[in-house]
């Protein structure tokens, strides 16, 4: 019989929930954008290659300014219209990534990357969801200046959601990289692994992109196959999660494992092994005898394992 364990209050999935409506259908109508833009309410987040700009306070730091205040930084690189926060117009620009540095000796300025404003709890969490839309968004400016199809320069329209390409007609939209991140699970035992970038004794769920033409289901398990030598066979969709490093969307499943004999790819993981319900609920109350951990709340990964360990029933 399996056990179904208490892991208390549910903690918040990192970079959901957003409060801002992103109001797509001003995106085509510049009279309107330029109405909000002119509007004393709007704001807009500074975003300086991947650094965001935000000024300090309490209980959180600020991460919005009058849209002037921007260009007052640096000179601007890319605006983009995100939506409307209540009443507000909320906006992102880019400004020139070489003026973090000298933003860096200002006292009222703090001057850090999306993961540490997110971990640290550094600024409302209601912010996070538009920040990642922001910088997934701009760093997609950043790097497609150039049509990808006859290589001349593009130029941003539709408030930031299009660049077009004039001389070939070209129209690119920004994009999200799908990423699959799976718990295998084999009876009462559930498989993670280890990647050498990760903090000492944490493991986490296996994950890899979406290969084009291919389903969730199938690179769930080619994945698996390929970093563990796992072959499974039933998957299950379990929620999603932006993840702006630098525009992946992870989808989670919990996959049913056929096999239990590992061969791992050393080149991907620097350890896989299957691991007891009980186990793997230590590591998630950071109860574990050898200190063992499972990955951060914040992380989607964190919410596929406890949603097995408090589930007592099978997802597939
Ligand atoms: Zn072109």
């Amino acid at each position: 019989m399996t056990v179904r364990f208490d892991l208390g209050a549910k903690p918040h999935l990192g970079y959901t929930g957003s409060v801002v409506e992103r109001a797509a259908d001003l995106r085509q109508d510049p009279a309107a954008i330029a109405t909000l833009e002119a509007d004393g309410r709007a704001r807009t987040f500074v975003i300086c290659g991947e650094f965001m700009i935000v000024r300090k306070g309490a209980p959180f730091n600020d991460p919005t300014f009058p849209l002037g205040a921007a260009g007052a930084f640096a000179p601007k690189r890319e605006q983009v219209f995100l939506g409307r926060n209540g009443d507000a117009a909320l906006f992102a620009v880019a400004i020139d990534p070489d003026a973090a540095e000298p933003l860096r000796s200002r006292s009222d300025l703090l001057v850090t990357d999306l993961r540490s404003l997110a971990l640290g709890a550094l600024v409302a969490p209601e912010y996070l969801p538009p920040l990642a839309a922001a910088k997934s968004l701009l760093g997609w400016h950043r790097r497609h200046r150039f049509c990808s199809n006859c290589g001349a320069p593009t130029r941003l329209v539709h408030a930031g959601w299009r660049r077009d390409c004039a001389a070939c007609g070209a129209e690119h939209f920004p994009r999200t990289d799908p990423v699959v991140i799976m718990l295998a699970i084999n009876g009462e035992r559930c498989l993670l692994g280890r990647q050498s970038r990760f903090a000492k004794g944490m493991w986490s769920c296996l994950a890899g992109f979406v290969e084009p033409g291919e389903t969730i289901e199938d690179a769930v398990r080619r994945e698996t196959l390929e970093e563990a030598g796992i072959v499974c066979g039933r998957v299950a969709y379990f929620a999603s999660q932006p993840w702006p490093f630098p525009m992946s969307l992870m989808i989670g499943c919990h996959a049913e494992a056929l096999t239990t004999e590992l061969k791992v790819d050393r080149s991907e993981l620097e350890d896989a092994r299957w691991f007891a319900r009980e186990e793997v609920a230590a590591m998630v109350l950071r109860k574990h005898p050898d200190g063992l951990t499972a990955t951060h709340p914040f992380a989607i990964a964190h919410h596929i394992i406890r949603a097995w360990l408090e589930s007592d029933q099978s997802f597939f």
